[in-house]
């Protein structure tokens, strides 16, 4: 069964939580939901 992570931000924490839980778990599905119009590039 595939697992589902939801995030709320997109700054430099959202990101980075994002990008190593795909890490973690390759099969991960990430949704990232940020209210600003862009997303950080930081991570
Ligand atoms: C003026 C300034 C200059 C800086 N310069 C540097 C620098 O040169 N180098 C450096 O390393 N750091 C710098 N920093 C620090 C850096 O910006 C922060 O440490 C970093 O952005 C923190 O990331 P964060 O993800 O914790 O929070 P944030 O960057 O604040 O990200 C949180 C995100 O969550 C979103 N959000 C909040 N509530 C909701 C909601 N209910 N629904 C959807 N989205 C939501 C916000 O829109 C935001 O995009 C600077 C900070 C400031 C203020």
């Amino acid at each position: 069964m595939s697992r589902n992570l939801v995030i709320v931000g997109g700054g430099a924490g959202g990101a980075s939580v994002a990008a190593e839980a795909r890490r973690r778990d390759p099969s991960l599905s990430v949704i990232m939901i940020e209210q600003g119009k862009y997303v950080s590039t930081a991570a």
